[in-house]
């Protein structure tokens, strides 16, 4: 299994709590990047490691904030020139739903695009107000409609709780609606304050207020919860779906499987190589024009190395670890290696051994952070 992950860096305006490499460019420069993009694919596809893909991720940013035509051209060289296992890949693309029309879903549709997972973050007005965001839930609904009718069979949402002002009956509403609209899979992240953003300032100035820890692990319970009783199984900590529809490209992410990641910031994982793309957008074109590629770092991961990670990214999984297969995998028994530290996991109950399987516990979730880093 590998997974092909496009970086499409662009977004209509940039949202006050958002630290990834994104932001509003005039189309000049967009036209520039999607140049080096595709001069990048060709590089790329003649290259050894250009292995065969099962699924494509395009993300970002906004990939829609593009002109159709520039990424149906995008995908038509992915296609053309790398290898496929199946005739009928997993093909994502992102999307904001300020940033969709029929015509243009028809188009990606049309293109071999089957899964789309919108940008939704809140179905309250107030909640896309403090998230900055440029859509409104008008637009929301018609891009998950337009979705529906041009025929995608894959339509994810993405959602954000925690949000300053929120209460628990507010998320309830979000996640009332959301599920109302019969998605296939719905995604649920906490509102995190990153990096130097322009809500971090805010919140260090005491002008924006986000609930309180209580607050958002009774938001946490009920997204869990509710998403169960309406048929979603969780099989993420952030990621649930209605069973057989979750996220195969992400699920190779989370098994530590192979990846080539294209455009800036992009990282690759081709075992036992990691590898990272220059995160400027101007650097990023100028060393794909000049060279083809625009690798900026890149380590060499021993087997240690590897499996420590692999069991970080699974135990995000719920169904955790299977002994027996990670033993044999990588000749380390995960019992044996992280030796008391895992103890004492086990015994605060942040996780929890059943069947020969390794996994955190509800409320090891809640603290995943804290416990994945125990094991890093
Ligand atoms: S739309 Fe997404 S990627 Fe773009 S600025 Fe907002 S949060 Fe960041």
């Amino acid at each position: 299994m590998a997974g092909l992950y496009i970086h499409i860096p662009f977004c209509k305006t940039k949202c006050p709590y958002c630290d990834f490499v994104s932001g509003p460019f005039p189309v000049e420069i967009q036209k520039r990047y999607v140049g080096a993009l595709l001069r990048e694919i060709e590089t790329t596809s003649q290259e050894a490691e250009a292995s065969c893909f099962d699924t494509l991720y395009i993300g970002g940013g906004t990939p829609t904030v593009l002109p159709v035509e520039w990424l149906v051209s995008i995908l038509e060289k992915t296609f053309d020139l790398f290898s496929w296992s199946d005739i009928h890949p997993e093909v994502t693309i992102e999307a904001n739903p300020g940033s969709v029309t029929e015509r243009g879903l028809r188009e990606l549709r049309a293109a071999g695009v089957n899964r789309i997972s919108l940008g939704v973050q809140s179905l309250s007005p107030g909640g896309l107000k403090v998230l900055g965001r440029s859509h409104s839930v008008s637009d929301s609904l018609s891009a998950y409609r337009y979705a529906r009718e041009v025929g995608f069979p894959l339509v994810s949402l993405d959602l954000i709780y925690g949000l300053p002002g929120q209460d628990v009956e507010g998320w309830h509403k979000d996640l009332e609606g959301a599920i109302s609209l019969g998605p296939d899979h719905i995604s649920c992240y906490e509102l995190t304050v990153e990096g130097d953003t322009p809500l971090k300032r805010a919140v260090l100035r005491g002008e924006v207020v986000l609930p309180d820890e209580e607050t958002v692990l009774e938001m946490t319970d009920l997204t869990e919860d509710l998403l169960a009783r309406n048929g979603y199984r969780q099989y993420e900590i952030s990621n649930f779906a209605i069973p057989g529809r979750e996220c195969r490209h992400n699920i190779n992410y989370w098994e530590n499987g192979a990846y080539l990641g294209l455009g800036c910031s992009a990282v690759s994982f081709l075992p036992p190589y990691r590898e990272r793309n220059i995160r400027d957008i101007f650097g990023y074109i100028e060393s794909v024009r000049d060279t083809g590629r625009a690798i900026e770092e890149q380590e060499v991961l021993d087997t240690e190395a590897r499996f420590r990670e692999s069991v970080t990214l699974a135990l995000r999984l719920i169904r955790g670890i299977s002994l027996p297969e990670f033993s044999e995998k990588w000749r380390y028994d995960p019992i044996i290696y992280y030796g008391d530290t895992l103890k004492v996991l086990l015994a605060r109950g942040l996780l929890a051994l059943e069947d020969q399987h390794l996994f955190l516990t509800r409320e090891g979730r809640r603290l995943a952070n804290v416990v994945l880093s125990e094991l890093v």
